[in-house]
């Protein structure tokens, strides 16, 4: 039988893309965001900021003991990052896709890292991994106004106005 597209599961979820200070030092953002749009993904939250040492030591906090961690604070801090909520059907794994792989000279061409980075130390893109790690890094990166709830102008309820 037919039912609506927004009860099958997973449709709504969401995750964190950040575009890093090489992608907007590299003038990417708009390609970057072509890629999500031409996909299918719907952007419920979007920002340009220069992030905090606090910010950064709770969103990267597993990597505190690691040997680049304060190299990956300054690369992190070196310019504006632009971040984003996108939204849609397994957005999490499929951004992760869309991504690559963490090194770039690893990552397949198509992906973003793939196409647009040679080395891990700058890889011009942040994606959340997980379901659990969405949640926690949409929280940590946005304030509940700042996500917009939206239908497209060809949804029927916007229809007859
Ligand atoms: P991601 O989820 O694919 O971004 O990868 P991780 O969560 O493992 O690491 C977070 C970020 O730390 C990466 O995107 C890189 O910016 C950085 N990073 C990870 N591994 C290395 C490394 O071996 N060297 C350097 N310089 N940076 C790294
Ligand atoms: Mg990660």
């Amino acid at each position: 039988g037919r039912r609506s597209l927004s009860s099958v599961p997973g449709v709504r979820e969401r995750t964190l893309i950040a575009i890093k200070p090489d992608g907007v030092q590299r003038r990417l953002v708009g390609q970057i965001i072509q890629r999500f749009e031409q996909r299918g993904f719907k952007l419920v939250g979007l920002k340009m900021l220069q992030v905090s040492d606090d910010l950064l030591s709770q969103h990267y906090g597993q990597l505190r003991t690691k040997p680049f961690y304060p190299g990956l604070l300054q690369y992190m801090t070196s310019g504006p990052v632009v971040a984003m909520v996108w939204e849609g059907y397994k957005v999490i794994e499929s951004s992760r896709m869309m991504v690559g792989h963490t090194n770039p000279a690893e990552a397949q061409p198509g992906t973003v890292r793939g196409d647009f980075s040679i080395h891990v130390s700058r890889n011009v893109v942040h994606a959340s991994d997980s379901v659990e790690g969405a949640q926690r890094e949409i929280q940590l990166w946005f304030k509940g106004k700042e996500l917009l709830n939206w239908e497209c102008c060809d949804h029927a309820s916007t229809f007859g106005l």
